[in-house]
């Protein structure tokens, strides 16, 4: 039985109370256009079962939502023209995530297109090294 948030947007989507773009479902997993696309094709990629965040989706159906996503950036390159992909998913509200629910933006990437992807860059903390490795292999 899928948890099913009666708030959430994806949620409606994916029980289909709420319409959208489909180009991909399964019994587990549906992709849907992105209703303000980044670019032409952009797909979200997502669990049906809500999810809060990658951070909280089982590792089988994480699996199960990348090889779509996998799919989704072949057919778009394949036939949209698209020369690459951007594969992006938000983890929390600061990271720019607006809708709780699990889901995988696959952006196709065309000559020109003026998105811009810049991350900021810094000096690697020579002395913090050893705690951040340690604090990160202590997590996993
Ligand atoms: P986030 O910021 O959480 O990573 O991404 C949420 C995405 O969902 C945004 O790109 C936004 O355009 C898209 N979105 C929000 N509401 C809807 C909706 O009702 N339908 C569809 N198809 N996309 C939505
Ligand atoms: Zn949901």
């Amino acid at each position: 039985m899928s948890e099913q948030k009666t708030s959430c947007i994806f949620c409606k989507i994916a029980n289909g109370t709420i319409p959208c773009y489909k180009v991909y479902e399964d019994n587990e997993v549906i992709a849907f256009l992105d209703v303000n696309p980044s670019s032409r094709g952009h797909t979200l990629v997502l669990p049906k079962e809500h999810f809060s965040s990658m951070v909280t989706c089982p590792k089988n159906l994480l699996d199960h939502v990348m090889e779509v996503a996998q799919l989704i950036a072949q057919a778009q390159i394949a036939q949209l023209g698209a020369s690459g992909a951007n594969v992006i998913t938000n983890i929390g509200e600061k990271a720019g995530q607006t809708i709780p629910h699990f889901h995988v933006h696959v952006i196709p990437r065309y000559e020109k297109d003026g998105i811009l992807l810049q991350l900021p860059t810094s000096k690697l903390n020579e002395q913090d090294v050893k705690l951040i490795v340690d604090s990160i292999q202590k997590g996993i």
